[in-house]
């Protein structure tokens, strides 16, 4: 499956596969009525993980939904820190290589210095602020940091397919593949389940799911045709689409 993904990055004509997004009176952050508080549209995923050049050069728009204010301004910060702890493992294509061009010049600029600096900090291998290449940084992430950007993003595609809100509380567990990685056991057992590669833009942003009987999903995430994470979740009541016995 994943040998699919990223194959369409840049055409356009995706665009017009999207669907017009129902009326939403629920935030899907915090799972309640938008109400009267205000509110802006969320951009699932991170709108950070693209530079605004690339966006433009390719009329690049992610799946929005409209949420509290609040509720997003709550991610803003933790949603820098995960782009920034995968950028290190970005390069190598070309969504890859401009969100890497383009922290690197913020950080010559003295953008986001203290960031990368507590990014490089929870490196394995470092030397100094200098940016490693990809195959010599291992991260300890801030894993509730991480896993709460992770869990948003998951639960708005959710929110996105199903206009389900999947309960804010809900655990996942979460992993990272780096490039160059070999796939853990249960990722490679997934990969056995048919899914389609979904994603408007899969060079720079694709996903598939399984989901079963049980309520238990499986969810992987691929960043830049570069990253791999996933999230293995359970939602209650079980979706009655998809479904496929473990
Ligand atoms: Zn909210």
């Amino acid at each position: 499956m994943t040998g699919k993904i990223g194959t369409r990055y840049g055409k356009h004509h995706d665009l017009a596969k999207r669907p017009k997004p129902a009326p939403i009176t629920t935030c899907y952050i915090c799972g309640e009525p938008l109400g009267d508080r205000p509110t802006n549209r969320d951009h699932i995923p991170p709108d950070q993980i693209l530079p605004a050049s690339i966006r433009r050069k390719y009329a690049i728009n992610f799946v929005t939904r409209k949420v509290h204010l609040a509720c997003n301004d709550s991610f803003k910060l933790d949603e820098e820190y995960f782009v920034h702890c995968l950028i290190p493992f970005a390069p190598g294509t070309e969504a890859g290589d401009a969100i890497w061009r383009k922290a690197v010049t913020e950080y010559r600029a003295g953008k986001n210095r203290p960031l990368v600096n507590l990014v490089l900090s929870q490196a394995k291998e470092r030397v100094g602020d200098v940016y490693l290449p990809p195959d010599k940084v291992a991260l300890d992430y801030d894993l509730d940091r991480f896993e709460r950007v992770v869990s948003k993003i998951v639960r708005g595609l959710y929110f996105c397919e199903t206009e389900t809100v999947i309960d804010p509380s809900t655990s996942m567990t979460v992993f990272v593949i780096p490039p160059g990685n070999d796939p853990p056991d249960h990722y490679k057992e997934m990969l056995k389940h048919p899914a389609e590669s979904k994603g408007n833009h899969q060079g720079v942003f694709a996903y598939w799911y399984v989901a079963f009987d049980s309520g238990v999903h499986y969810w992987a995430l691929l960043l830049w045709d570069k990253v791999i994470i996933t999230a293995i979740f359970k939602v209650d009541p079980p979706p009655a689409a998809d479904a496929t016995e473990p």
